[in-house]
């Protein structure tokens, strides 16, 4: 009984610290899955943009908004539903967006199944009852299967339109708006510099009030286009830039700012997992740029860096994955007289000071620079810090806005102390 009783008990112990230690090693779903880095175009699954409704139960739901994501609906008795969300292809990373609208003339509970082909339950539903304003799910509607890769929520329906999305909607003309308002500013000024593979404009920002540059500063954003946290940290950041304070006024007066917050705004529109419309994860195509958005994207940056005549002193690109982390691209991460890994680590400790209580991940990992993502890219062609910011797809929205634009202003400082050395 006693050798039982120890037995369970040293079970418990592995189980327990086995897991804790396994978890520090999990890098978030942002594994490839082999043949998803192969970048030819790929046959997608479309997606029948309708409104379903259910003549006895009174029932309407529709995936026909931008962003949308819903492939099949139907009604397994008469106050539980299934929703079903197909991945665009497979293999593909696990980000299983869904997105759809639901309202009834006549109010009532319904329970909704989330289910998911090539992929399982990722994100925390999010309503919204104007597609602007949103908030998450009450935990007491939500429960997560991770036997079947489902979830079941329960919605109170009526006639006021519900949102109930994986994320907060940020589609195309969400962009093009903000980078419209933005642009008002006399010293930010915006330019298409090409359309993607559907035809929707690609932008690039310049944020700038010097004819005569020090130097570049780099951000791309949205590749991937469930990943709405990287993109609200993404636009923080730049308004941190393009703000009002002294010091964001200096910066702007020494270095010029290059920003394309969207380079995927088919995939965003389409309700995509992962890829573009042609089925491709462009984070995977630096390498050999068979997509036209990494093409114009990357002709685009070399161009600026061409006509400016001025060295490059910092690229990122906006992600998410399940917490806060920043990747690190580098040759050698050991190397204490290296430059470029300097620069990295007295950013970190920069936003660490600003941030007394929040933890600055950092993961070197994956610092392959051969690899086919964009900061791989991005280092090796400009010789410069190129970083992957990811942000936590719950982290609170709040911690979002204080971390990525104090992480613009740590870099502000940290590149106007390097031109007055
Ligand atoms: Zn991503």
């Amino acid at each position: 009984m006693k050798n039982l009783f120890l037995f369970v008990l040293s079970l418990l112990f592995i189980l327990f610290f086995g897991c804790s230690s396994s978890q520090k090693s999990i890098k978030g779903l942002s594994y490839d899955p082999p043949g998803s880095v192969i970048t030819t175009d790929k046959e997608i699954e479309q997606q029948h943009k309708r409104t379903i409704s259910f003549s006895l139960t009174k029932v309407f739901v529709s995936n026909e908004f931008d962003g949308g994501k819903l492939n099949d609906f139907y009604k397994i008795n008469d106050t539980l539903y299934a929703a079903e969300m197909y991945a665009e292809n497979a293999p593909i990373n696990n980000s299983a967006w869904f997105s759809f609208k639901l309202w009834s003339p006549i109010k009532q509970n319904i329970h909704l199944v989330l289910k998911y082909k090539d992929g399982s339950h990722r994100y925390i539903p999010k309503l919204s009852y104007d597609g602007t304003a949103w908030q998450i799910i009450d935990s007491s509607n939500y429960f997560v299967d991770t036997t079947n890769n489902t979830a079941t929520v329960k919605l109170h329906v009526g006639l006021d339109t519900i949102w109930f999305s994986a994320q907060e909607l940020f589609t195309s003309n969400m962009y093009y708006k903000w980078i419209d308002e933005l642009s008002k500013k006399q010293f930010v000024k915006k330019e298409k510099i090409g359309n993607s593979a559907l035809g929707k404009p690609l932008v690039k920002i310049e944020i700038s009030e010097t004819e005569n540059p020090k130097g570049l500063v780099y951000i791309i954003g949205r590749q991937h286009p469930p990943e709405v946290t990287g993109a609200f940290a993404l636009k923080h950041f730049v308004e941190a830039i393009a703000g009002d304070s002294k010091l964001a006024e200096e910066f702007r007066k020494k270095f010029k700012t290059i920003v394309i917050p969207l380079v995927n705004p088919d995939g965003v529109d389409m309700g995509h997992w992962r890829h573009n419309s042609n089925g491709v994860d462009l984070n995977r195509d630096w390498v050999n740029f068979n997509q036209r958005e990494t093409k114009i994207v990357k002709e685009s940056l070399l161009k600026i860096k061409e006509e400016d005549n001025v060295p490059v002193l910092f690229c990122i690109d906006f992600h998410s994955t399940q917490k806060d982390v920043f990747y690190v691209t580098s040759k050698d991460l050991t190397k204490e007289d290296d430059e470029i890994y300097n620069q990295t680590m007295i950013w970190f400790e920069k936003i660490r000071e600003k941030n007394p209580d929040y933890f600055v991940n950092i993961d070197t990992s994956l610092n392959n620079p051969n690899s086919s993502t964009s900061d791989s890219w991005m280092y090796n062609t400009f010789n410069c810090p190129a970083l992957t910011y990811e942000l936590g797809d719950e982290t609170e929205r709040e911690s979002i806005k204080q971390t990525s634009s104090s992480a613009a202003e740590a870099l502000m400082e940290l590149l106007l102390e390097k031109v007055k050395r």
